[in-house]
């Protein structure tokens, strides 16, 4: 299969090509030049398929000609042994026909495992078949460092690089990162913000100089098209429990930077029968100003107690302008220049076709907060402050009740203690038994200056693999 840019101005690539890069050349972002669409009988043959057995039926013709049928069951195999519950995904009831996807059941408790987990052996059996060794660099706010990190830990040719910004995460957050102890995984604690970490990491992928010359950057970040493909897999899990194809079934899914959804949307295009995709925002909303009134402007960031939804700009939201333009990357480039100066408006007819894929809404902290509240109330089920804002969002777009809901919960509520405890629960939400002693484990990491020649020099230094 190829992969072409969203902006039309880069050669296509093959899988593996794909995989060991970042951005398109002229911006873009990589998407399949065609999708692969699956019949109604035979999704419905895979009904009872365990969740690896699905991932290698949904995943192969991704890969076809990069990687064997035999290595990709055993990558999918290598990458699941780590989730505690033999589903994987499993499936809570929380109303009538209301669903919880619990897709923290990964090492690292939040639903980026499901992807990071996959992509990390990916790469080590490619650069293993390549002999090669590459620089894996990423920013995180939270969660993606730590499912990275973890991802990447026993990949022998590979050496990763995670900036968090110094004293502005979590406690659990950068525990779960700095607790790694291989020689080949670095923290940098930057001093200075998020946007520093991520200008640092844009700078380096641009100009990559500073490594040895066998050397390359690889991204990690929701750009890289494999985690995109990994995640379709649970939308068909969830669907096949419930019934699917020979029932719809709607999904609701917490929304940052449009990854996870946009895979819910390309598991309906695949042929899984998908009645609503609702987008489930906090106050950072973006995407739901954009589809209630056309307003793609960017706003200042807020800080709310679902940070790993704090985005001002969706970034994988351009994959699905470059579908709802027909794939004219001529309009996407254009689009994308009018949004350097802060917004863009999409036209008559892409607008439309969004709202007819698309429910959104909405969630303030306040709001969550409720959400938590009555849900434990009601079942003492403790939920996750990005799940409540899904669950809420369902509840307030579900048009028919006749089709499960399925909300996807993103992370685990040990997770995320502050706003657990403001949602009246007395004490910490337990983390699972294998992280138990988390607070009690050894941590490394090093406090760098927020200065690009000594980050550089960090990494160049450091390099083990
Ligand atoms: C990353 C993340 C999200 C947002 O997912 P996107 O793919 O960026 O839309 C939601 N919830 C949690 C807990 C996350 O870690």
């Amino acid at each position: 299969m190829k992969y072409i840019s969203t902006r039309g101005q880069a050669p296509a690539l093959n899988f593996e090509e794909v995989v060991l890069t970042g951005l398109a050349p002229d911006g873009g972002l990589y998407v399949p030049e065609t999708l692969p669409e699956f019949s109604q009988e035979e999704i419905a043959s895979w009904a009872g398929l365990s969740y690896e057995e699905l991932a290698f039926k949904i995943m192969a013709p991704f890969v076809s000609g990069a990687v064997s049928d035999e290595e990709l069951k055993q990558i999918i195999t290598e990458a699941y042994s780590t989730f505690r519950h033999d589903a994987i995904a499993p499936l809570v009831q929380t109303g009538h026909n209301e669903w919880i996807l619990e897709l923290f059941q990964g090492p690292t408790l939040a639903f980026k495992d499901f992807a990071l987990q996959f992509l990390g052996h990916l790469l080590d059996h490619l650069l293993k078949k390549r002999n090669q060794k590459v620089v894996v660099m990423g920013a995180t706010s939270g969660d993606t460092g730590s499912a990275a990190i973890e991802g990447c830990r026993r990949c022998d040719n590979i050496d990763i690089y995670i900036l968090h910004p110094y004293q502005r995460v979590s406690e659990v957050q950068r525990r779960q990162m700095t607790t790694v102890l291989e020689d080949n995984v670095h923290n940098i604690a930057l001093k200075g913000n998020f946007d520093d970490c991520q200008n640092m990491v844009k700078t380096s992928f641009g100009d990559q100089s500073f490594l040895p010359e066998d050397r390359q950057l690889v991204a990690v970040n929701s750009i890289n098209w494999a985690r995109i493909m990994a995640q379709i897999v649970y939308y068909f899990y969830a669907g096949l429990a419930l019934g699917a194809p020979g029932r719809p079934v709607s999904f609701s899914v917490p929304t940052g930077n449009f990854g996870d959804i946009f895979a819910g949307y390309l598991a309906k295009r695949m042929g899984l029968p998908i009645d609503q995709l609702v987008i489930a925002t906090n106050s950072n909303d973006i995407l739901h100003r954009c589809l209630s009134d056309n307003d793609h402007s960017k706003q200042s960031l807020q800080h709310t107690l679902s940070p790993s939804m704090d985005i001002m700009v969706s970034s994988n939201f351009e994959r699905m302008l470059f579908d709802l333009y027909d794939r004219d990357g001529d309009k996407i480039r254009g689009l994308m220049e009018d949004f350097k100066s802060g917004a863009m408006h999409l036209d008559e007819s892409a607008l439309s076709k969004a709202k007819e894929l698309f429910s959104s809404h909405k969630v303030d902290d306040e709001t969550m907060l409720d959400v938590i509240r009555d849900v434990f109330a009601h079942t003492e089920y403790l939920l996750d402050p990005h799940t409540a804002i899904g669950l809420k969002a369902a509840r307030e777009t579900r048009r028919r009740q006749d089709i499960p809901m399925v909300c996807l919960a993103t992370a685990h509520p040990a997770k995320f203690p502050e706003a657990v405890r403001k949602a009246g629960q007395e004490s910490d939400p337990a983390l699972p038994t294998h992280m138990a002693d988390l607070f009690q484990r050894e941590e490394r990491y090093d406090v760098l200056d927020n200065d690009i020649g000594t980050v550089q020099s960090f990494i160049a230094k450091n390099l083990k693999a």
